[in-house]
């Protein structure tokens, strides 16, 4: 039996209980790895994840592929020639077909209809997404869902088949083809053929419904998330619910009403968005500036030291290290917050001048703080008290007398 002979989940995707015999057993680092004379585990790939399931009751905990053996792992071991009673998890399974062959289903309309290639996708047994090049507009996305649901309605029957490369390339395969000894085809009669290594359902009616449950972008890519299946079903029946609750907390009267409302919420929120860059920038060019005036010459320096009331030592930093940059200076701050006493100590970067490490090291060893940092650029966290503010105020002493050494 060759190792292509071995994938029963290949030709029989909705065979649920197989007996075999174990072939092999050796200790792995997560269990004992068992392969079996055939199989109907899938090895988790492609996007796909794994069956659950057991081996004579054994729960297997992972199923893999690896140098062309699909490995069970068993939390105990089995004997070579054994017996070997297979069974998967029946709705697992069925979530993964339906969820497979909806995102070929949605891949294809979405090539056809719009010319946006899938880049990517992944399916579990309750939710699938498809990584797309181009955005999609909530209408395009609403037509490919229909246009999908379609083609469930029109039973296609779907057949999967090995070919070699050479044959394989003679077919209408959307998508590109991984390099392979045997490429397996996905072929949805008269409507898609796709190279594929996962589970599908045998007809496209199998699928009952898809559903397109929301997008993102995601490292630069347009991700669009569908249910398939029992799961669709669950969303269709849930949506209704959120959506009277949503129109009731917002005291909508319709999905229109509701809509706008969204709309106007989102432009509300960019508004506020360019408000705060636009008073993030101007705090910025402010604290700048009271850096530059505070400075008082100590030695090749320029010193600024000083409390503020700030809970954004971030922001501070950030302030600091522009100034340190553009003039040979060191800042030492105390920032008060309700979290305590953040210290911070940077100075312009280069061989002279003092420690700030040492100097937040002793800081925050005396008052039992933590923190430290590098010769140039040091922090700590002091407990809020009027000792924290005395005991800086004298590393601030310590630090200009070294400075105008
Ligand atoms: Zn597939």
């Amino acid at each position: 039996m060759n190792n292509l002979e071995k994938r029963i989940f290949d030709s029989q995707p909705d065979l649920f209980a197989l007996d075999t015999a174990i072939e092999s057993c050796e200790k792995s680092k997560d269990g004992w790895a068992v392969t079996l004379d055939k199989t109907i585990f899938f090895p988790r790939g492609g996007g796909q994840p794994c069956d659950k399931g057991s081996i004579n009751g054994l729960e297997v905990k992972d199923t893999y592929e690896e140098n062309g053996k699909i490995i069970h792992i068993l939390p105990s071991p089995a004997e070579p020639g054994a017996a070997a009673h297979c069974e998967i998890d029946a709705d697992t399974r069925r979530g993964h077909m339906a969820h497979h062959l909806a995102q070929h289903i949605l891949s294809a309309h979405l090539t056809a209809m719009l010319g946006n290639d899938t880049k990517s996708a992944a399916v579990t047994c309750r939710l699938g997404h498809i990584e797309l090049p181009l955005p999609l507009t909530a209408a395009e996305i609403s037509l490919v869902e229909k246009a999908a649901n379609k083609t469930v309605k029109y039973a296609l029957p779907v057949k999967t088949y090995y070919l070699t490369p050479e044959e394989a390339s003679k077919k209408a395969v959307r998508g590109k083809i991984t390099p392979h000894e045997m490429i397996r085809l996905v072929e949805i009669e008269g409507f898609d053929i796709n190279a594929c290594g996962g589970t599908h359902c045998r007809n496209t009616a199998d699928i009952g419904q898809i559903v397109i449950t929301g997008y993102k972008e995601v490292r630069g890519l347009f991700r669009i998330y569908f249910k398939a299946g029992k799961a669709a079903q669950n969303e269709l029946e849930g949506r209704t619910e959120a959506l009277i609750s949503a129109q009731s907390d917002l005291g909508c009267e319709t999905t229109d009403e509701l809509s706008q409302k969204a709309e106007n919420a989102r432009n509300t929120i960019n508004e506020l968005e360019r408000q705060v860059s636009h008073l993030k920038k101007a705090l910025f060019e402010n604290d700048l500036e009271r850096l530059r005036l505070s400075g008082e010459e100590a030695g090749d320096f320029l010193f600024s030291c000083f409390k503020a009331a700030s809970s954004d030592p971030k922001h501070w930093k950030s302030v600091c290290k522009t100034y340190t940059e553009s003039h040979k200076a060191v800042c030492f701050l105390a920032l008060e917050s309700e979290n305590g006493v953040t210290v911070m100590a940077l100075r312009s970067k280069g061989k002279e001048g003092p420690d700030m490490g040492a100097y937040i090291k002793r800081l925050a060893q005396a008052l039992g703080g933590k923190g430290g940092g590098s010769q140039v650029d040091a922090q700590c966290l002091l407990p809020l008290c009027p000792e924290s503010l005395e005991a800086f105020g004298q590393e601030a002493c310590q630090i200009r007398k070294e400075l105008n050494k």
